[in-house]
């Protein structure tokens, strides 16, 4: 297929600095988990979107120096040459797919947790961070020119590895942040002050990234040109600290937020539509003349046309998109649009990547799998087994992810079967949720992908028995029945039943019998009890609320749905609940419909006309139980193996019953499918010392 002439502005060349991005594709720096204790996956991870057409592909935030140590968080490091050594293999992929490679040279100041270093944080003053539990020493002059000094050796290093862009990164209130923000910085000395004054440290910064670069790798800044809060600047002063050093700066990397309020900046898709950033960043052209990259979960490639034909952008930078979807651009560039695996904005690659140490992503299983699992998110194994017939049983998301992975591995026949009339499972209700709508993505491009499948066929409205499955004819079967809500309020806390629960009564509710049945509480005021912990209680209680109930949310947690910190959510949930009037109790364990004890072990009671049970989930397992009990049975039948995936396995996130499903469908030509192959691990060997050890 063609490119659509719309779409033509987003392939032009863009001369910055010194090289030359071949189109208008930028995936902007994020975390991986991979940093440079796993050289391997870090390289691999990056070119595959090199591959995918990202015309810039750049590392995660990259320390300086052991000052700036973000342990347990997970950075990459130029802090002496085995570092140069384990980037520069990230720098030799991309250039194999004609890409250039960018690394964002990084000190943390104030929020640095430096759990291996352990000496002091450093701060342009004594002020304890608004982020982590640390109180710096505020810099002495000699700190500030070894500081420099470092940033120039890395930025040499940077050089030396094959890197084509390093960065001076301002954004997230890291250090020349904190120099430039009055909320930080209160020196008297000339480092503080007037706004000339604040911003010599970043200048002073750029001006040595420059030498050290000398010419050959484009000079580029990350800043976020409006904190929404204290911790930063705002837009005027962000403009004319851009006019202070744009001589110095060959591309503008622009957002907004700070590290605190990083949920400004990779917004969730509940809390913020796509290109939420424009309105602060879209002013930077007023400041220069100078190439611009900006981000905000853009992957409608209309919008981006129209934003980059503005002049707004020059670079349509992603980071989410970009790991929902390595090959965007290629996709575009192919007028492939219906094969764009959109993110949905959920955030789960934050958790994944960064404590987690391998990024993983909702719509891309194959995201953090690239080398040591060898997985190309675009290319599949012909399977050795082919010839076989398969049964998905079960149209939810592993299910749907499994039947394509098998129809692209070449299966002769795929029959994906849901009992419901409409496939789907949880992601046909779950987008109804109020602002999720996005996350009907999941469904969206698997529909489209498994119509696109003439191996693969989809019957919906069809409940197959044991006895159904064993003479279907297929010889390999997969079970993804999914799981469901405890209808008698099975907890975490007490491992119990609630005392009174029973879903079948008129006042006690599940979350699919609200969501799919359209039972609703017998009178106004409802309590939803939350022991999950992520996003469905809240949603829920948000959900009733708008459609007039007076609802209070009950959970044994310290706070509200504590995942969602995980995700940026968190305090947009609160806030959210408490615009729509709902009370919170926190700390509350109930042990019946009627009430329980609150954290001082003080009797809990409510009045309520009705409970809705957020509390667990409970795979649907009796199909696959059933079947592997009749084991003669089924082989009689000429079933030659049955597996289970996704919630049916134990209920999980999303992303992890969609990567179930991928999994065992990558490895079912493999001698043990249901067990998954060893991956390759990179491991430091004991000879891998520091080179400057
Ligand atoms: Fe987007 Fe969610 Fe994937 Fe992150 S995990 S890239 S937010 S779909």
């Amino acid at each position: 297929m063609a490119r659509d002439p719309r779409h033509d502005v987003l392939f032009e060349p863009l001369r910055i600095g010194p090289k030359t991005l071949k189109n208008r594709f930028y995936q902007v720096p994020h975390c991986t988990g991979f940093g440079v204790q796993k050289p391997r996956s870090q390289a691999r991870y990056r070119a595959t979107k090199a591959e995918g057409g990202w015309a810039g592909v750049c590392t995660e935030y990259c320390a300086v120096s052991p000052e700036s140590d973000e342990t347990p968080f997970i950075s990459a490091r130029l802090w002496d040459d085995g570092d140069l050594r384990a980037l520069a293999l990230m720098c030799e992929e991309v250039h194999e797919h004609d890409a250039l490679a960018g690394v964002e040279l990084h000190h943390s100041g104030v929020h640095c947790p430096r759990r291996e270093y352990r000496l002091p944080a450093l701060a342009p003053s004594q002020l304890a961070s608004d982020y982590l539990l640390v109180t710096p020493k505020a810099m002495e002059k000699e700190d500030i020119r070894r500081v420099q000094a470092d940033w120039g050796t890395a930025a040499g290093r940077a050089r030396e590895a094959g890197f084509d862009i390093v960065y001076v990164y301002g954004a997230h209130s890291y250090l020349p942040m904190q120099f430039l923000s009055p909320f930080y910085n209160r020196r008297t000395d000339e480092y503080g002050g007037s706004l000339e004054n604040r911003a010599r440290f970043w200048l002073e910064l750029l001006e040595i990234t420059r030498e050290a670069v000398d010419g050959e790798c484009v000079v580029a800044s990350r800043i976020a040109v409006e904190a929404l809060g204290p911790a930063g600047v705002e837009i005027d002063d962000a403009l004319a600290f851009v006019r202070l050093a744009d001589h110095l700066v060959d591309l503008w990397d622009v957002n907004v937020g700070s590290a605190l309020e990083w949920s400004k900046d990779s917004g969730p898709s509940k809390f913020f539509p796509q290109g939420h950033q424009l309105g602060w960043t879209g002013r930077v052209r007023e400041a220069t003349a100078k190439p611009i990259v900006g981000v905000g979960r853009l992957t409608d490639p209309d919008r981006m046309a129209e934003i980059v034909s503005s002049g707004v952008w020059d670079v349509v930078g992603a980071a989410r998109p970009s790991i929902a979807d390595p090959f965007l651009p290629r996709k575009v560039e192919e007028g492939r649009l219906d094969e764009i695996r959109e993110c949905i904005g959920c955030n789960i690659c934050i958790p994944k990547a960064d404590p987690g140490g391998n990024i993983g992503c909702t719509q891309n299983a194959t995201a953090g799998e690239e080398f040591r699992r060898g997985w190309h998110p675009e290319r599949f194994e012909p399977a050795e087994n082919r010839d076989r017939d398969v049964l998905v049983v079960g149209a939810g998301p592993a299910g749907m992810e499994c039947a394509i992975v098998l129809g692209k591995r070449g299966f002769r026949r795929v029959h994906l079967v849901e009992a419901e009339e409409k496939i789907g499972g949880i992601m046909r209700w779950i987008p109804q949720l109020p602002g999720r709508g996005e996350w009907g993505r999941v469904l969206d491009w698997r529909a489209i992908q498994l119509a696109k499948l003439p191996n693969v066929e989809v019957i919906a409205g069809a409940r197959l028995s044991a006895a159904a499955v064993r003479e279907y004819g297929a010889e390999l079967v997969v079970i993804a029945t999914g799981a469901y809500w405890s209808p008698t309020g099975v907890n975490r806390v007490t491992h119990e039943p609630l005392a009174g629960a029973d879903a079948s009564l008129a006042h006690v509710l599940t979350p699919e019998q609200v969501m799919l049945e359209g039972k609703r509480p017998p009178g106004k005021r409802v309590a939803v009890y939350d022991c999950d912990g992520y996003f469905l209680g809240p949603d829920l209680t948000e959900k009733l609320a708008l459609e007039g109930y007076r609802v209070e949310l009950v959970t044994p947690f310290e706070e509200l749905a504590p995942f969602t910190h995980e995700t940026l959510e968190q305090a947009l949930l609160r806030r959210r609940l408490h615009e729509a009037g709902v009370r919170l109790h926190r700390g509350v364990a109930l042990d019946s419909v009627e009430g329980g004890r609150d954290e001082v072990g003080e009797r809990f009671e409510l009045a309520a006309d009705a409970l809705v049970l957020v509390t667990q989930r409970i795979s649907d397992e009796a199909l696959y139980l059933e079947l592997e009990a009749g084991g003669e049975a089924l082989r009689a039948e000429g079933i030659e193996a049955l597996y289970r995936i996704g919630d049916c396995v134990a209920p999980q996130l999303i992303a992890d019953a969609i990567f179930d499903g991928h999994r065992l469908a990558r490895e079912i030509d493999a001698e043990t499918p249901a067990v998954p192959l060893p991956w390759r691990r990179e491991r430091p060997l004991p000879e891998a010392v520091s080179a400057d050890a």
